[in-house]
C-alpha cells in the first residue's frame, strides 16, 4: 500500500492487470481500458459529459433503481429519452423487447443496465441495435460473471466492489472512436481521452484496489476464465431459484427470462416472518441477506465470490424455516 504509484513495481502489476483482463473479456485492440475512480454512479454523469457531443439526445431503457439513477444525472446534460421502461406494477416484472423499444432518431447513445442489483432482473442477451449507435451498458454488479462480446459496445463500466475487488475502483472499457465529444467543461480527470493518454494515472490511482482487483483477474483465469465463471453462476443462481419456486412460501416476482443471476431478491408469502427469516440466517453465519434499504424483503447476492457450498447452505436453512413455519 504504501509503494509509489510510478514505481517500476507498480507499473508492471498495471500492465499485468489490464492484459489479464484484457484476456479474460476478449477485448479489441481499438477499446482502451481504463481505470478510474468515482463508483458506478459517477459514470452516470461521466458519460455523458463524454459522450453527448452534438447530439441534442439520448435514449436509455429504465429497467429500475439504477437505470433510474442514471437517466436522472443524464437529464443535466442532454434531453432523454426513456425508450422503454419496465412495467413496475406488474407481479411479473420482465424487461421490455427490443421490438417495443422507442429509439429516437440519431441519439449519441443508447444506456441500459445490464443487471439490475436491488430489483433483481438481468439482460440475458446484448441488444442489437443499428451500429451508429454506441452501446452503453452498466455492468456494475455482473461483469465477469460471465464471457462478454465487449466488440457490441461502445462504453462498457462497471464499479469494483461487486465481481472485481474492494470499492475505490472503477472500470471503463471504452472504443477509442467515441473520443472527442467531452463537454467543454468536463474537467480533465473525468475525460475518457486525457485519462486513457495518462494510463489512468492523471491523478493518482487506487492503489491498493488495483492490486486486489489484479489478483482477481488471476484467480478467475486460473478457474479456468469466464466460461467456468458462468457455468459455476449458473449452478448457484439455480440452486436459489430452485429453492424459491418449489413451494409458495418464498416468492420472486420476475420472469423467469429476466432473473438475474447475481442478485436474487425474494419475499416471503407471509412478510411478518422476514425478520425472523434473517435473524435465523444470521445465526447460521449466513449475512448480508437484507434487501436494500428501497426495497425491502431478503436479496442473497450471489456474486462471483460466492461459493456454491454458501448457496447450497442458504437453500438448506430456507427449507428448513419453511419446514419450521409453514
Ligand atoms: C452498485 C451499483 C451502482 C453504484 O455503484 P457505486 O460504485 O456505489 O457508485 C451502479 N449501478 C449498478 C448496476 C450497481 O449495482
Amino acid at each position: 500500500m504504501e509503494i509509489s504509484h510510478r514505481s517500476a513495481d507498480f507499473l508492471e502489476l498495471a500492465a499485468q492487470m489490464e492484459q489479464d483482463l484484457r484476456d479474460l473479456l476478449g477485448i479489441p485492440a481499438n477499446y482502451k481500458v481504463l481505470f478510474l475512480q468515482g463508483g458506478g454512479a459517477q459514470q452516470f454523469s461521466q458519460i455523458p459529459m463524454n459522450l453527448v457531443g452534438q447530439s441534442a439526445v439520448c435514449d436509455y431503457i429504465d429497467t429500475g433503481h439504477w437505470a433510474h439513477k442514471a437517466i436522472v444525472a443524464a437529464r443535466q446534460y442532454a434531453q432523454v429519452n426513456v425508450a422503454a421502461a419496465v412495467d413496475f406494477g406488474s407481479d411479473r416484472r420482465a424487461i421490455p423487447r427490443e421490438n417495443g423499444w422507442r429509439l429516437s432518431d440519431k441519439p449519441a447513445y443508447l444506456h441500459y443496465t445490464a443487471n439490475e442489483t436491488i430489483d433483481g432482473l438481468e439482460f440475458q442477451w446484448v441488444p442489437d441495435v443499428e451500429r451508429e449507435i454506441p452501446l452503453v451498458a452498466d455492468f456494475s454488479a455482473n461483469i465477469l460473471s460471465g464471457p462478454l462480446d465487449v466488440s457490441r459496445f461502445g462504453l462498457i463500466y462497471a464499479g469494483a466492489q461487486k465481481n472485481i475487488g474492494p470499492s475505490g475502483m472503477t472500470l471503463v472499457i471504452v472504443r477509442e472512436d467515441l473520443f472527442g465529444r467531452a463537454h467543454t467543461y468536463c474537467p480533465s480527470i473525468l475525460n475518457y481521452q486525457v485519462q486513457a493518454d495518462y494510463g489512468s494515472m492523471y491523478n493518482t490511482p487506487a492503489t491498493f484496489a488495483w492490486y486486489a482487483a489484479s489478483l482477481v483477474f488471476q484467480w478467475i483465469k486460473s478457474l479456468g476464465g469466464l466460461e467456468a465463471m458462468r457455468a459455476r453462476n449458473v449452478r448457484k443462481k439455480d440452486i436459489l431459484y430452485r429453492q424459491i419456486d418449489s413451494s409458495g412460501f418464498y416468492i420472486n416476482d420476475v420472469s423467469v427470462a429476466d432473473r438475474s443471476h447475481m442478485n436474487i431478491p425474494f419475499r416471503l408469502a407471509d412478510q411478518r416472518l422476514e425478520d425472523l427469516f434473517l435473524a435465523g440466517a444470521t445465526e447460521r453465519g449466513l449475512i448480508g441477506l437484507k434487501g436494500h434499504r428501497a426495497k425491502g424483503g431478503i436479496r442473497a447476492s450471489l456474486y462471483n465470490a460466492v461459493s456454491e457450498e454458501a448457496v447450497q447452505a442458504l437453500a438448506d436453512y430456507m427449507t428448513d424455516f419453511e419446514r419450521r413455519h409453514a
